[in-house]
C-alpha cells in the first residue's frame, strides 16, 4: 500500500498543473498515469492554442464569446472565473518553463521545431520541470480502476500495473484528471487509449455526469488511406480550400467566409457541413494553392514527414471526434460533491456548454489544474490520514498467460463503429435506439469473453469504460429533443430555447443504467 496526501490520476496538462500546485503548497503528491509522464496524453498532441483575455480582448468579450459558442448552456460563473484566473495561471505555467505568447484574442505555446506539434513541446518541458519538485513522486504504467470510498469519503484508489500486479494507494485527497473520450469513435484525433475512463471512475464513485450528449467533432481529420488519422493542425494558410467530391468549394457552399474562423468559432457548423458533403463522396483539403514559404513553417511543415504529396494533391479528410463538453461538476477549487474527490481538465463540465470554442480546453486545463491542486492540498492539510481499511480489500488478481487480446481488439473496433454510426455527428431517435440495443449486445459479449494476462485485462477494463461512456452519450442524446451546438438531431433540427435551456444530469444506478434529469441553466 502506497500512502500520500494528494493522489492525482492522469498526467496530462491538467494533472501536471494540479501536481505542481499541490506540491508547491506543501502537500505530499503522487502523480499517476497509465503511460509515461505527460506524453501519452491528448495534451501532448494539442496545437498549443490557448484562448483568453489579452490586452486587446476584454474579459467581458471573452466570456460573451465563450457563451455564444456554447449556445447558452455554459456555467457562467465558471467561465468568468476561468477568464479572471488567466493571468495568474499563465504566470504559473511560465514559472514551470512554458511561456505563452499573446496574440489578439489567444495565446500560443512556443514551437520547439516547425515540424513538431506544440503540445509535445510544452508537455516535455512540464514533465521535466516536475522532476525538480520536492514533495512529488511520479508513478507511470498504472491503470487506475477504482476510487476507494470509506464512509462516503474518497480515501484512495486501486489499479493494475503493466505486469498485472495490484496497486493500492491511500490518500487524503484524490484528483481525477483523466481526460476525455474521443477515441471511442471510429474517426477521431485523440490518443488511442483516451476512452472515457475518467467519466467511468467518477460515475462509479457516485458522481453525476452532466451534458454528456455534447461531443465535439473536429472538421478536418486525415482519412487518406496509408496516412495516420490525425487532425490537420490549424492555422491554415491563405489559399487553403475545402472541396467536395465534385470539386466545389465547401466553405462558400456553407456560408463560412474563412476556414480558420470556421475551426475556432463555428466548429459545429463546419463539421456538419463536411459530414453532409461527405455523404455524396469524399471531401478533401486542397493545399495546392498555398504559397511555397508555408511548407517550412508550422503547421504545414509537419506534413512534410508524411508520404503524401500535399503540394500537388488534395487530401481526404472527415470530421472526427475531438473533445467532450460534458463531465463532472466541481467547484472552483476542483472539489466535487464527494468529500476528498476532486476533478480538473477535460473531465470537468460547465465551461463549454453545447460547443467548445477553440483554445478554451487548454486554458481550462491550466486554470482548473492549478486551482484544483491548491484546493486538494488545502483539503488534505486539514484531514487525518485515512485508516487503512483498504489493506484488507480483495486483491485484483493478475493472471500470467495472455488470452482474449484479438477478440478484445475486434470488440473495440465494433464499439467504435457503433459510436460513429449511432451517436456520431448527425443523430436521430431511430439510430440512437438502435445504438442502445447494439451496445447492450456488445456489453454482454464483452462480459462473457474469457480474458487473462495484464494487457488483455487493461483493454477489457478500458472497453468497459468506453461502453459506459457511449451509453451515457446515447441516453443524454435521446433525451434532448432539439439541435444545439455540437448535438445535431436531424429529427429535431431547431434549437428550442423555450424548452431546452437546460443541462442534462445522469446518475449511474445500481442496475447499470442511468437515471436522467434536466435542470435549468445556472442564471
Ligand atoms: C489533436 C488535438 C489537438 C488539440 N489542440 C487543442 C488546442 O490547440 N487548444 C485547446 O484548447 N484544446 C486543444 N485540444 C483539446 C485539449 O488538448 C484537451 O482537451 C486537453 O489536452 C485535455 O487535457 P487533460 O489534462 O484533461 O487530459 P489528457 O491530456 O488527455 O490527459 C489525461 C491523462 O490521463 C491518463 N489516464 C486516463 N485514465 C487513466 C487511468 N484510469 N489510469 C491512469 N491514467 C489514466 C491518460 O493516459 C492521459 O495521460 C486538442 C485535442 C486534440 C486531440
Amino acid at each position: 500500500m502506497l500512502r500520500t496526501e494528494v493522489a492525482i490520476i492522469g498526467a496530462g496538462l491538467a494533472g501536471v498543473l494540479a501536481a505542481a500546485a499541490a506540491a508547491r503548497s506543501g502537500a505530499q503528491v503522487l502523480l499517476i498515469d497509465r503511460g509515461g509522464m505527460g506524453l501519452g496524453s491528448n495534451s501532448a498532441m494539442s496545437n498549443g492554442n490557448f484562448c483568453g483575455p489579452t490586452s486587446q480582448y476584454t474579459l467581458e468579450e471573452y466570456v460573451a464569446d465563450t457563451i455564444r459558442a456554447g449556445r447558452g448552456l455554459n456555467r457562467v460563473s465558471w467561465v468568468e472565473r476561468v477568464g479572471q484566473e488567466v493571468p495568474a495561471s499563465f504566470a504559473f505555467l511560465a514559472e514551470m518553463g512554458v511561456k505563452l505568447a499573446p496574440y489578439s484574442n489567444y495565446y500560443l505555446a512556443p514551437t520547439p521545431k516547425p515540424d513538431v506539434f506544440r503540445g509535445a513541446g510544452f508537455m516535455a518541458t512540464l514533465a521535466a520541470s516536475l522532476r525538480a519538485e520536492k514533495n512529488l513522486e511520479r508513478l507511470g504504467g498504472v491503470q487506475v480502476r477504482r476510487i476507494v470510498m470509506d464512509g462516503g469519503r474518497a480515501t484512495g484508489l486501486e489499479g493494475l500495473d503493466a505486469g498485472g500486479r495490484a496497486v493500492r494507494v491511500a490518500a487524503k485527497a484524490v484528483v481525477l484528471a483523466a481526460g476525455g473520450a474521443g477515441a471511442v469513435y471510429a474517426v477521431n484525433d485523440n490518443m488511442k487509449a483516451i476512452m472515457g475512463q475518467g467519466y467511468a471512475l467518477a460515475a462509479q464513485a457516485g458522481l453525476p455526469l452532466w451534458d454528456m450528449e455534447f461531443v465535439q467533432f473536429y472538421p478536418l481529420v486525415l482519412v487518406e488511406p496509408g496516412l495516420p488519422k490525425v487532425m490537420l493542425y490549424p492555422r491554415y494558410p491563405q489559399g487553403t480550400r475545402l472541396i467536395n467530391a465534385a470539386g466545389q468549394d465547401i466553405l462558400a457552399r456553407s456560408g463560412i467566409a474563412d476556414v480558420n474562423q470556421g475551426i475556432i468559432e463555428l466548429r459545429d457548423r463546419l463539421s456538419a457541413a463536411m459530414a453532409r458533403e461527405a455523404a455524396a463522396g469524399p471531401v478533401r483539403v486542397d493545399f495546392t494553392g498555398v504559397a511555397e514559404e508555408h511548407w517550412s513553417q508550422y503547421p504545414l511543415a509537419m506534413l512534410n514527414k508524411m508520404r503524401f504529396d500535399f503540394r500537388q494533391k488534395p487530401v481526404a479528410v472527415m470530421p472526427g471526434a475531438h473533445f467532450c463538453m460534458g463531465g463532472v461538476q466541481a467547484g472552483p477549487d476542483g472539489a466535487t460533491d464527494i468529500p476528498g474527490l476532486f476533478a480538473c481538465g477535460e473531465m470537468l463540465w460547465g465551461m463549454h456548454g453545447a460547443n467548445r470554442r477553440g483554445g478554451n480546453a487548454l486554458t481550462e486545463c491550466v486554470v482548473s489544474g492549478r486551482l484544483t491542486g491548491l484546493g486538494a492540498a488545502a483539503y488534505a492539510g486539514d484531514r487525518d490520514a485515512p485508516q487503512p481499511a483498504q489493506e484488507d480489500s480483495a486483491p485484483l488478481a493478475a493472471q500470467p498467460a495472455e488470452r482474449g487480446g484479438a477478440e478484445l481488439r475486434a470488440l473495440r473496433q465494433r464499439l467504435r463503429e457503433i459510436a460513429w454510426q449511432r451517436a456520431g455527428i448527425e443523430r436521430r431517435e431511430e439510430d440512437l435506439a438502435l445504438g442502445q440495443s447494439e451496445l447492450a449486445a456488445w456489453q454482454e459479449e464483452l462480459a462473457r469473453l474469457p480474458v487473462s494476462g495484464p494487457r488483455p485485462q487493461w483493454l477489457r477494463w478500458d472497453l468497459e469504460c468506453a461502453g459506459l461512456f457511449l451509453s451515457a452519450v446515447l441516453s443524454a442524446s435521446q433525451a434532448r429533443q432539439e439541435t444545439r451546438g455540437a448535438l445535431l438531431r436531424t429529427d429535431y433540427p431547431e434549437a428550442d430555447d423555450g424548452a431546452w435551456l437546460k443541462n442534462s444530469r445522469l446518475v449511474l444506478v445500481s442496475e447499470g443504467g442511468w437515471s436522467l434529469s434536466h435542470h435549468p441553466v445556472e442564471g
